[in-house]
């Protein structure tokens, strides 16, 4: 079965993304975190093959309401029967919450790409941009490494490509 699972920290652009990648509204972006409370699924089908689109609930580190447990609890059992990983992280926000989640994925086998989001809006902050992808590159052996800009749609293509690339050969890649 092949899951594409978005994950992230909360407010990285999963949501966004996702939008983008299927090319119609289907779920909600806010400013908030949080606020994607459901797992939307977006489905492509071609010929016998499904490929089924997760936006993860934001995978919480703090853990101290039970709400945030109970999304943390999904997320990380999405995860079991994935295909491939997409890994947003905010390429203007360094977060230590992203390592986190990437401790969150270190048992799974899925080759997991790097989609370092909102480079539309780094201007002059390449300072924080650099050390924070030198920590994550050097934690993971990341499949590929893809600068996007979810909300402009930068790159999305190319994202699209390196994926199907990283699927096994029984798993479409949207479109
Ligand atoms: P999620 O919580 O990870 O699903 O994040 P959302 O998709 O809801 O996005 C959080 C916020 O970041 C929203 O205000 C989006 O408009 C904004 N955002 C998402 N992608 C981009 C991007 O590529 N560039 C910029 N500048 N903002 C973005």
């Amino acid at each position: 079965c092949g899951f594409v699972a978005i994950v992230g920290r909360p407010n990285v652009g999963k949501s966004t993304l996702l939008n983008q990648l299927l090319g119609q509204k289907v779920s909600i972006t806010s400013k908030k975190p949080q606020t994607t409370r459901h797992r939307i699924l977006g489905i492509h089908t071609e010929g016998e093959y499904q490929t089924i689109y997760i936006d993860t609930p934001g995978l919480h580190i703090e853990e101290k309401r039970a709400i945030n447990r109970l999304m943390n609890r999904s997320a990380s059992s999405s995860l079991s029967d994935v295909a491939m990983v997409i890994f947003v992280v905010d390429g203007t926000r360094w977060n230590a919450d992203d390592d986190m989640v990437l401790n969150k994925l270190r048992n799974i086998k899925a080759p997991i790409i790097l989609a370092v989001n909102k480079i539309d809006n780094i201007g002059e902050k390449d300072e924080v941009l650099l050390p924070h992808l030198k920590v994550l590159s050097s934690k993971y052996d990341f499949t590929q490494i893809v600068p996007i800009s979810a909300k402009h749609g930068t790159n999305v293509d190319k994202l699209m490509e390196w994926a199907k690339q990283s699927l096994p050969d029984n798993v479409f890649f949207f479109p």
